[in-house]
């Protein structure tokens, strides 16, 4: 499976981040391998000073498609969970201003944390909203419908370009409200109000 990431997906996001707004969805990848086993801890990289959360609404791709259009891009999945992309910002901000890839900032291992996964019906899928709480106390509170490309719109641009396949995962980029984490902190990630995941820092 592979992971499909968007960038610059939320308006105030980019402004938070002094980013341009982009005219198309940034899209990168992160390998299967960033996936942080359920109940693990999350390690900050020896190589990082600066590791940013980053809360998403995440989508299970659940069969093969490629060039497909928006209007029946509901067929290509059936849940909708959260996560987290991991960020080495000071290591994405310096290749950034070299116009390097971004992946060693953004696809290190346990870099995506991927929650629960409910049946897409029970959302309002034109507003999902979702929450990241740092010790508690709430860092970003988004809502889809302030997302600049809609699900479906996003699933038919990235199929363009990748073949999805069963069981690939979609992040939706996140709203504003990014910061770093340092260990022993403690991340929870909710959806409609609910827990999705919980995650501690080391
Ligand atoms: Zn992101």
């Amino acid at each position: 499976m592979k992971i499909i990431c968007i960038g610059r997906n939320y308006a105030k996001h980019i402004e938070e981040l002094a980013n341009e707004r982009p005219t198309e969805p940034v899209v990168f990848l992160k390998p299967d391998s960033a996936i942080l086993p359920k109940k693990m801890p999350f390690f900050i990289p020896p190589f990082s000073d600066e590791i940013h959360y980053e809360v998403e609404v995440l989508v299970k791709i659940n069969k093969v498609g490629k060039y497909i259009d928006s209007k029946f891009a509901h067929k290509y999945y059936d849940e909708i969970g959260l996560g987290i992309d991991f960020t080495d910002r000071d290591l994405q901000s310096k290749l950034k201003a070299k116009g390097l890839p971004w992946e060693k900032a953004k696809g290190f291992d346990g870099s995506a944390i991927v929650g629960e996964f409910y049946p897409k019906e029970q959302f309002d899928l034109e507003n999902i909203k979702f929450q990241l709480f740092k010790n508690e106390e709430l860092m970003q509170d988004g809502e889809s419908k302030s997302m600049l490309w809609k699900i479906d719109e996003l699933i038919a641009y990235v199929s363009q370009y990748f073949t999805l396949k069963k069981g690939d995962l979609i992040f939706t980029g996140t709203p504003a409200g990014v910061g770093a984490v340092k260990p022993e902190d403690v991340l929870v990630g909710t959806l409609e109000g609910k827990e999705n995941f919980r995650v501690k820092i080391k």
